[in-house]
């Protein structure tokens, strides 16, 4: 490595270390902090926010990228170091385009967001946390204007999640997912089959809950050697560097899949993590090709893998030991369809395969009405409760069940949301390349042999880290662009085989 590279790693390696200090403080917050805690913990981030993003921004920083990238300009420009140059100055050119005191503010007015919105989130009650959104919407909104002119006020935000992707595109997608997606569901519930879950909502210890869950992730490849997992509000991962990768889990006493599926769904994306080159710590490869490409990742562990028979195979047996009253009686093929009932429901993050993809829309659809303006935050529950009945068929209770359910807004996360749906159909794609270069693979996960799949997505996916822009990785692998007929394929087979369709 040159040493104009070299310097530039090194610079931005500060850079990056005060991001990771700012996760650990961000941790603390949802695992530990007591409410009294808040304030002082807006003020921290702040700073250490402002600090990052004066060093990420400064002359000093242009400057080594510069000779950093005369230097990267005599090396293949598929290299590692000519990649890493080419992603800083792509970060460089767009922090530069936001100012310092933004930066702060919006980090400290997102702090007491997330704990204003816990509380209104418990009592139900949106009043008390609309002033806030109100904030953070304002601030969203300004941030997008300093990347105008723009093709839609959205794509600034979602260009942070994933990189390179518009609202137009995302637009294309949920349209032809929409109506193949919509049409599932409703043959589903015209099929005449009829699924009975109950044995999954039903008393469950939680230490049993834990522990079960714990077997299951150790046995797909989590390293807790270089990890942990807490218990939080809403279940996360967060990396702080490839030898310390978190994830939180939430346990339902009278429900088996947000624990389960839960810690499934974070192993996901900590395995991604992981697996990246260390080579890439403390520079801007480091983490995942984008919230979609990670969303895959998650998903695909979580629902083609833990949702299948091949799993249960595996770890039917060890469930009926921890939870003998609640499974002892019931045969495998009875759980099975128990867990992949297809059912219109309130919560994202239990719905099924089938329906998950809708709450997104719904999302999606009045996140881009509040950039643009023709949404206010005042009407965004009632937006929120009719989009609902126009998509799942079902209208929320309360704020609880609807608007209130998810943190991500209370971050300042908008154009965020995209990705998860983004990510099923990554997921789709990917798996039907894993079948093509691993014929048996079934057979594998029948046995197992998890680490049959691990290892295929270390080595396709997880070491590249952010290398490669994420449809660019995505092209390489599969040959092909973001196509939705994989995942419709992928749910027409599933759900035709449990509905009979
Ligand atoms: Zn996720």
């Amino acid at each position: 490595m040159g040493e104009k590279i070299k310097a530039l790693r090194e610079r931005i390696g500060e850079v990056r270390d005060l991001g990771a200090a700012s996760a650990v403080l961000g941790w603390d917050q949802q695992v530990n902090m007591p409410p009294g805690g808040a304030q002082g913990r807006a003020y921290a981030l702040a700073t250490l926010s402002k600090l990052s993003h004066q060093k990420a921004v400064s002359d000093d920083m242009g400057e080594t990228i510069e000779k950093a990238e005369a230097e990267a300009a005599q090396l293949d420009p598929d290299s590692d170091d000519a990649r890493l140059v080419q992603k800083a100055k792509r970060d460089y050119l767009k922090d530069r385009k936001v100012p310092n005191e933004w930066v702060g503010e919006f980090t400290h007015v997102t702090t007491l967001g997330y704990q204003v919105w816990e509380k209104a989130r418990e009592a139900s009650d949106f009043d008390q946390f609309k002033p806030e959104l109100e904030k953070i919407i304002a601030l969203r909104r300004q941030y997008a204007e300093f990347f105008a002119p723009y093709d839609h006020i959205y794509d600034p935000l979602l260009d942070d999640y994933e990189p390179g992707m518009k609202t137009a595109d995302v637009k294309t997608v949920f349209h032809q997912l929409r109506q193949e997606q919509v049409a599932l569901v409703q043959a589903t519930a015209e099929s005449g089959v009829e699924i009975d879950d109950a044995i999954i909502h039903q008393p469950f210890d939680e230490e049993a809950q834990w522990s079960f869950g714990v077997e299951v992730i150790k046995a797909i490849g989590y390293d807790f050697e270089r990890g942990r997992q807490d218990k939080s509000v809403h279940p996360f991962t967060t990396g702080f560097n490839p030898g310390d990768v978190r994830i939180t889990t939430r346990i339902a006493p009278k429900f088996l899949n947000p624990a389960l599926f839960g810690s499934i769904h974070e192993c996901g994306h900590a395995m991604y993590e992981q697996g990246v080159n260390p080579a890439y710590a403390r520079t801007p490869l480091d983490g995942g090709a984008s919230l979609g490409f990670h969303e895959s990742q998650s998903r695909m562990w979580e629902n083609m893998v833990g949702r299948s028979r091949a799993f249960w195979n595996v770890f039917y047996s060890r469930l009926q030991s921890y939870f003998p009253e609640q499974f002892g009686a019931i045969d495998m093929e009875t759980f099975y369809r128990a867990i992949n009932k297809v059912e219109p429901s309130l919560i994202r993050v239990e719905a099924d395969e089938a329906t998950y993809n809708l709450h997104i829309m719904l999302r999606f659809e009045l996140e881009t009405a509040l950039m643009e303006g023709s949404l206010a935050v005042a009407d965004l529950p009632a937006a929120w409760n009719e989009k609902s009945e126009q998509l799942l068929g079902i209208t929320p209770p309360n704020d609880k069940l609807g608007v209130l359910q998810d943190v991500h807004w209370s971050g300042g996360m908008v154009g965020y949301f995209p990705t998860y749906a983004l990510g099923n159909l990554i997921a789709a794609q990917l798996w039907e390349k894993i079948l093509v270069d691993i014929p048996d693979l079934e057979k594998h996960l029948n046995t197992g042999e998890f680490h049959v799949l691990l290892d295929w997505l270390r080595t396709n996916v997880h070491v590249y880290g952010a290398k490669y822009k994420p449809m660019e990785l995505l092209e390489r692998i599969t040959g092909d662009s973001l196509q939705a007929e994989p995942y419709l394929r992928y749910l027409k087979a599933k759900f035709g085989d449990v509905y009979g369709l």
